[in-house]
């Protein structure tokens, strides 16, 4: 289903978690987001791709905002395309486990794909903050997204006006957390790009894109809440409504509670082990 489209970019939505995948066009390149989820939709998007290089031909690339199983599976179907992603998903320590979990999700709903399932080889490797590709006239500019996973990028294409964020600044979801500190980093370096770039579309990874910069930010501010509450949980305590009510907003909860319970065990063990490492070093400090 195509969620949004203007004269350069188009935003198919899975059927399945309201995956997007991006398809975005200039003079002198096709650029593919993210291919997703269903066979049938994957091929949508081939063939997208095949009709823009039919109506003019230039070189195809293949973007991973991260290496989350599902945003990195339909990589086998553009067998020509120049592939983009941080050195995080290049050099990702269980590739084999991500492909085991693009099969397993396929043998649960019984489907083949008419390609071979790998884990992407990476062209354009992203390795720091502000770093730029050059393709024909169009820059895209990339930043560290981590926090949801430790390999995600953000991308900015300022002539077009657009950020595309992969997991973070969804309204379908709260944040979803591997790590906390860098996932609260991630968020306040994406208020910086809406505030120093000129931003007038935000393509999440899952859910609505937005052209409004005022939505960019309450979801922002929303993340951030969210994390500042369940960070409270451990420290101060009694937030526990506050967090049920918060989580309550998302229209598919019970869909993803269990993630929130999974951000309560890791902000739990990082907070844990904050005091515990303190704890150590006024140990040292008392020996001295
Ligand atoms: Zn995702």
């Amino acid at each position: 289903m195509i969620v949004f489209k203007n004269k350069h970019v188009t935003v198919f939505q899975s059927s399945i978690v309201q995956t997007n995948s991006t398809v975005i066009e200039t003079e002198d390149m096709i650029l593919v987001v993210d291919p997703a989820w269903l066979p049938s939709e994957v091929e949508m998007l081939r063939v997208e791709v095949e009709k823009l290089i039919r109506e003019a031909d230039r070189p195809v690339y293949l973007l991973f905002t991260h290496s989350d199983f599902d945003h990195v599976l339909g990589y086998g179907a553009f067998p020509k395309a120049k592939t983009i992603a941080s050195i995080g998903v290049k050099e990702h320590s269980a590739k084999e486990e991500i492909v085991k979990k693009i099969k397993a999700f396929d043998d649960e709903i019984y489907v083949k794909r008419q390609y071979e399932i790998e884990f992407p080889q990476i062209n354009h490797v992203i390795v720091e903050d502000g770093q730029k590709l050059t393709l024909g006239a169009t820059v895209l500019t990339f930043y560290r997204a981590p926090g949801h996973t430790a390999d995600g990028i953000f991308t900015v294409i300022d002539s077009l006006g657009i950020f595309i964020g992969g997991d973070y600044l969804s309204d379908q979801e709260f944040p979803f957390i591997e790590n906390r500190k860098d996932y609260e980093r991630t968020l306040v370096k994406a208020a910086g790009i809406v505030e120093n770039h000129p931003i007038t579309l935000y393509i999440p990874g899952h859910g609505q894109p937005t052209d409004d910069t005022r939505e960019i930010i309450r979801r922002q501010q929303n993340d951030l809440q969210y994390i500042r509450k369940l960070t409270e949980l451990f420290s101060v305590g009694n937030k526990k409504n506050e967090l049920e009510e918060h989580i309550n907003q998302y229209e598919f909860i019970e869909g993803i509670r269990q993630e929130h319970d999974k951000n309560m065990e890791v902000v739990k063990k990082e907070i844990v082990q904050d005091t515990s490492q303190n704890l150590w070093n006024e140990d040292l400090e008392d020996r001295k």
